[in-house]
Protein backbone atom coordinates (compact mmCIF):
# COMPACT_ATOMS: atom_id res chain seq x y z
CA UNK A 1 0.00 0.00 0.00
CA UNK A 2 2.92 2.19 0.64
CA UNK A 3 4.91 3.70 -1.65
CA UNK A 4 8.73 2.43 -1.69
CA UNK A 5 10.58 4.73 0.48
CA UNK A 6 12.61 7.61 -0.50
CA UNK A 7 16.46 7.15 0.26
CA UNK A 8 18.22 9.29 3.09
CA UNK A 9 21.43 9.03 0.85
CA UNK A 10 23.10 6.26 2.97
CA UNK A 11 21.45 3.59 2.23
CA UNK A 12 18.81 4.39 4.86
CA UNK A 13 15.34 5.48 4.51
CA UNK A 14 13.26 8.47 5.38
CA UNK A 15 9.40 8.77 6.51
CA UNK A 16 9.98 5.26 8.01
CA UNK A 17 7.46 3.33 9.85
CA UNK A 18 7.20 4.21 14.14
CA UNK A 19 8.78 1.21 15.80
CA UNK A 20 7.12 -1.66 16.63
CA UNK A 21 7.69 -2.51 20.21
CA UNK A 22 5.91 -5.37 22.14
CA UNK A 23 4.79 -3.57 25.62
CA UNK A 24 4.87 -5.54 28.71
CA UNK A 25 3.29 -4.50 31.90
CA UNK A 26 5.27 -3.93 34.92
CA UNK A 27 2.98 -1.93 36.90
CA UNK A 28 1.05 1.54 37.19
CA UNK A 29 4.01 4.30 36.32
CA UNK A 30 5.96 2.66 34.59
CA UNK A 31 6.39 1.85 30.41
CA UNK A 32 8.47 -0.97 29.17
CA UNK A 33 8.80 -2.81 26.09
CA UNK A 34 10.85 -4.93 23.55
CA UNK A 35 11.79 -3.55 20.26
CA UNK A 36 11.81 -5.24 16.96
CA UNK A 37 13.58 -5.06 13.90
CA UNK A 38 10.50 -2.63 12.40
CA UNK A 39 10.31 0.69 12.50
CA UNK A 40 13.81 2.36 11.44
CA UNK A 41 16.21 3.78 9.38
CA UNK A 42 18.54 1.12 8.82
CA UNK A 43 19.06 -0.58 5.25
CA UNK A 44 20.25 -4.85 5.21
CA UNK A 45 21.91 -6.07 7.21
CA UNK A 46 20.81 -4.13 9.94
CA UNK A 47 17.21 -3.60 8.65
CA UNK A 48 15.48 -1.59 9.96
CA UNK A 49 15.67 -0.78 14.19
CA UNK A 50 19.46 -1.23 14.73
CA UNK A 51 19.92 0.13 18.24
CA UNK A 52 23.53 -1.16 18.24
CA UNK A 53 26.48 1.11 17.67
CA UNK A 54 28.91 -1.42 17.63
CA UNK A 55 27.83 -3.37 14.65
CA UNK A 56 29.81 -1.52 11.57
CA UNK A 57 25.97 0.10 10.96
CA UNK A 58 26.13 4.41 10.54
CA UNK A 59 26.60 6.06 13.82
CA UNK A 60 24.42 8.58 12.55
CA UNK A 61 21.56 6.09 11.59
CA UNK A 62 21.85 3.83 15.12
CA UNK A 63 21.07 7.52 16.90
CA UNK A 64 17.86 8.50 14.55
CA UNK A 65 16.79 4.78 15.48
CA UNK A 66 17.93 5.49 19.19
CA UNK A 67 15.77 8.51 19.21
CA UNK A 68 12.89 6.32 17.51
CA UNK A 69 13.24 4.48 20.78
CA UNK A 70 13.02 7.42 22.99
CA UNK A 71 10.12 8.85 21.38
CA UNK A 72 7.87 4.93 22.07
CA UNK A 73 9.32 5.34 25.91
CA UNK A 74 8.26 9.42 26.36
CA UNK A 75 11.91 9.24 27.64
CA UNK A 76 15.83 9.60 26.20
CA UNK A 77 16.75 5.77 26.71
CA UNK A 78 20.69 5.38 28.18
CA UNK A 79 22.79 2.58 26.91
CA UNK A 80 25.56 1.00 28.55
CA UNK A 81 28.65 -0.51 26.93
CA UNK A 82 28.18 -4.15 27.29
CA UNK A 83 30.65 -6.80 28.29
CA UNK A 84 29.38 -9.36 29.76
CA UNK A 85 29.80 -8.90 33.48
CA UNK A 86 27.95 -8.16 36.53
CA UNK A 87 28.63 -4.53 36.75
CA UNK A 88 25.68 -1.92 37.49
CA UNK A 89 25.19 1.78 36.89
CA UNK A 90 22.48 4.01 38.91
CA UNK A 91 21.50 6.95 36.72
CA UNK A 92 19.60 9.73 38.91
CA UNK A 93 19.41 11.86 35.46
CA UNK A 94 19.20 11.16 31.67
CA UNK A 95 22.81 11.50 30.94
CA UNK A 96 23.59 14.36 28.12
CA UNK A 97 26.95 15.59 27.00
CA UNK A 98 28.11 18.92 26.51
CA UNK A 99 25.86 19.99 23.85
CA UNK A 100 23.00 18.63 25.70
CA UNK A 101 22.82 15.45 22.99
CA UNK A 102 22.59 12.06 24.67
CA UNK A 103 25.76 9.73 25.05
CA UNK A 104 26.05 6.83 23.33
CA UNK A 105 26.95 5.00 27.04
CA UNK A 106 26.59 5.49 30.11
CA UNK A 107 29.87 3.08 30.60
CA UNK A 108 30.84 -0.34 30.72
CA UNK A 109 27.97 -2.16 32.75
CA UNK A 110 25.66 -5.41 31.81
CA UNK A 111 23.11 -3.54 34.20
CA UNK A 112 21.25 0.08 34.46
CA UNK A 113 19.23 1.04 37.48
CA UNK A 114 17.14 4.51 37.93
CA UNK A 115 14.94 5.94 40.34
CA UNK A 116 14.05 9.06 38.48
CA UNK A 117 10.69 9.47 35.99
CA UNK A 118 12.17 10.22 32.29
CA UNK A 119 15.29 8.55 32.60
CA UNK A 120 14.66 5.91 30.47
CA UNK A 121 16.99 2.41 30.19
CA UNK A 122 17.88 0.49 27.46
CA UNK A 123 19.22 -3.23 27.32
CA UNK A 124 20.66 -4.39 23.61
CA UNK A 125 20.82 -7.64 22.66
CA UNK A 126 20.57 -10.47 19.62
CA UNK A 127 20.46 -13.86 21.48
CA UNK A 128 21.31 -12.65 24.68
CA UNK A 129 18.68 -12.04 27.03
CA UNK A 130 17.16 -8.75 28.01
CA UNK A 131 15.65 -8.31 31.83
CA UNK A 132 13.57 -5.63 32.60
CA UNK A 133 12.31 -4.83 36.02
CA UNK A 134 10.39 -2.23 38.15
CA UNK A 135 9.11 -2.14 41.57
CA UNK A 136 6.10 0.40 40.44
CA UNK A 137 5.26 1.19 44.37
CA UNK A 138 9.14 2.28 45.65
CA UNK A 139 9.84 3.72 41.72
CA UNK A 140 12.90 2.11 40.72
CA UNK A 141 13.19 0.24 37.84
CA UNK A 142 16.03 -1.40 35.93
CA UNK A 143 17.41 -3.64 32.90
CA UNK A 144 19.99 -6.60 32.33
CA UNK A 145 21.71 -8.23 29.94
CA UNK A 146 21.76 -11.69 30.75
CA UNK A 147 24.41 -13.44 28.37
CA UNK A 148 25.85 -16.93 29.28
CA UNK A 149 28.54 -15.17 31.06
CA UNK A 150 26.84 -12.97 32.55
CA UNK A 151 24.21 -15.30 33.96
CA UNK A 152 26.87 -17.45 34.96
CA UNK A 153 28.45 -15.02 37.09
CA UNK A 154 25.12 -13.50 38.73
CA UNK A 155 24.20 -9.85 36.80
CA UNK A 156 20.59 -10.73 37.47
CA UNK A 157 21.19 -11.05 41.49
CA UNK A 158 23.56 -8.03 41.24
CA UNK A 159 20.93 -6.16 39.76
CA UNK A 160 18.41 -7.27 42.12
CA UNK A 161 20.88 -6.12 44.94
CA UNK A 162 21.30 -2.62 43.05
CA UNK A 163 17.54 -2.10 43.14
CA UNK A 164 17.20 -3.23 46.69
CA UNK A 165 19.83 -0.39 47.35
CA UNK A 166 17.86 2.21 45.10
CA UNK A 167 14.62 1.07 47.37
CA UNK A 168 12.91 -1.30 45.86
CA UNK A 169 11.60 -4.31 47.74
CA UNK A 170 12.27 -7.79 45.68
CA UNK A 171 8.93 -9.23 46.36
CA UNK A 172 7.10 -6.62 44.83
CA UNK A 173 9.30 -6.77 41.85
CA UNK A 174 7.65 -7.33 38.26
CA UNK A 175 10.07 -8.41 35.66
CA UNK A 176 9.96 -9.15 31.99
CA UNK A 177 12.35 -11.79 30.21
CA UNK A 178 12.47 -10.78 26.83
CA UNK A 179 13.19 -12.39 23.32
CA UNK A 180 16.06 -14.55 23.09
CA UNK A 181 17.72 -17.83 21.81
CA UNK A 182 15.78 -20.63 23.10
CA UNK A 183 16.75 -23.76 25.28
CA UNK A 184 15.93 -26.13 21.70
CA UNK A 185 18.29 -23.94 19.70
CA UNK A 186 21.08 -22.38 21.36
CA UNK A 187 23.62 -25.62 20.72
CA UNK A 188 26.87 -25.66 22.66
CA UNK A 189 29.91 -27.87 23.45
CA UNK A 190 29.48 -30.34 25.88
CA UNK A 191 31.82 -28.80 28.17
CA UNK A 192 30.23 -25.38 27.97
CA UNK A 193 26.75 -26.86 29.24
CA UNK A 194 28.59 -28.47 31.56
CA UNK A 195 30.73 -25.29 33.14
CA UNK A 196 27.13 -22.95 32.66
CA UNK A 197 25.09 -25.56 34.20
CA UNK A 198 27.25 -25.66 37.22
CA UNK A 199 26.48 -21.84 38.20
CA UNK A 200 22.66 -22.59 36.71
CA UNK A 201 21.28 -25.61 36.82
CA UNK A 202 18.39 -24.22 34.73
CA UNK A 203 20.18 -23.72 31.83
CA UNK A 204 20.97 -27.48 31.48
CA UNK A 205 19.23 -27.93 27.75
CA UNK A 206 19.47 -30.35 25.01
CA UNK A 207 18.91 -29.13 21.01
CA UNK A 208 15.91 -30.16 19.26
CA UNK A 209 18.32 -32.40 17.44
CA UNK A 210 19.91 -33.90 20.51
CA UNK A 211 23.13 -31.85 20.98
CA UNK A 212 24.06 -29.76 23.87
CA UNK A 213 22.36 -26.98 24.57
CA UNK A 214 21.71 -24.10 27.25
CA UNK A 215 18.63 -22.61 27.78
CA UNK A 216 19.78 -18.85 28.97
CA UNK A 217 16.20 -17.66 29.94
CA UNK A 218 15.17 -20.16 32.32
CA UNK A 219 18.31 -19.89 33.73
CA UNK A 220 17.13 -16.04 34.48
CA UNK A 221 13.67 -16.69 35.46
CA UNK A 222 15.35 -19.40 38.06
CA UNK A 223 17.53 -16.56 39.39
CA UNK A 224 14.60 -13.86 39.48
CA UNK A 225 12.49 -16.49 41.40
CA UNK A 226 15.06 -17.46 43.79
CA UNK A 227 15.58 -14.28 44.47
CA UNK A 228 12.20 -13.74 45.22
CA UNK A 229 10.75 -11.51 42.90
CA UNK A 230 7.24 -11.76 42.99
CA UNK A 231 5.90 -11.52 39.39
CA UNK A 232 8.04 -12.81 35.94
CA UNK A 233 6.67 -12.67 32.78
CA UNK A 234 8.31 -14.21 30.10
CA UNK A 235 7.80 -13.35 26.16
CA UNK A 236 8.57 -16.64 24.79
CA UNK A 237 10.00 -15.85 21.13
CA UNK A 238 13.07 -17.61 20.33
CA UNK A 239 15.12 -14.87 18.45
CA UNK A 240 17.21 -17.81 16.16
CA UNK A 241 13.42 -18.72 15.51
CA UNK A 242 11.98 -15.60 14.84
CA UNK A 243 13.03 -13.45 12.17
CA UNK A 244 11.09 -10.09 13.74
CA UNK A 245 14.37 -9.58 15.67
CA UNK A 246 17.77 -9.72 15.39
CA UNK A 247 19.68 -12.84 15.98
CA UNK A 248 23.52 -12.83 15.96
CA UNK A 249 23.53 -16.37 15.06
CA UNK A 250 20.49 -16.70 12.56
CA UNK A 251 23.14 -13.87 11.01
CA UNK A 252 26.30 -15.47 10.98
CA UNK A 253 24.79 -19.21 10.30
CA UNK A 254 23.83 -17.16 7.03
CA UNK A 255 27.82 -15.52 6.91
CA UNK A 256 26.18 -12.11 7.36
CA UNK A 257 26.43 -9.28 10.56
CA UNK A 258 23.16 -8.08 11.89
CA UNK A 259 21.84 -5.25 14.48
CA UNK A 260 20.81 -5.01 17.89
CA UNK A 261 17.04 -4.99 19.80
CA UNK A 262 16.24 -3.53 23.02
CA UNK A 263 14.24 -4.24 25.90
CA UNK A 264 13.10 -0.71 27.36
CA UNK A 265 11.97 0.63 30.47
CA UNK A 266 11.21 3.97 32.48
CA UNK A 267 9.54 5.56 34.83
CA UNK A 268 7.03 7.45 33.33
CA UNK A 269 6.68 10.98 34.07
CA UNK A 270 3.10 12.53 35.52
ZN1 LIG B 1 14.64 -21.52 19.38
Amino acid sequence: MNARPASDGRGGVLDAAPPVVLEVDLGPGVRAGFTTRTGGVSPEPWDSLNLGLNVTDDATRVRSNRARASTWLEAPVAFSSQVHGTDVVRLGSPPRDADGAPVDSVGEADAIVATVPGVGLGVLVADCVPVLLADAAAGVVGVAHAGRRGLAHGVVPAVLEEMRAAGARVGNVRAAVGPSACGRCYEVPATMRDDVALARPATRSTTSWGTPALDLPAGVVADLVAAGVGDVVHVDACTIEDDRFFSHRRAARGGTTTGRFAGLVALSVA
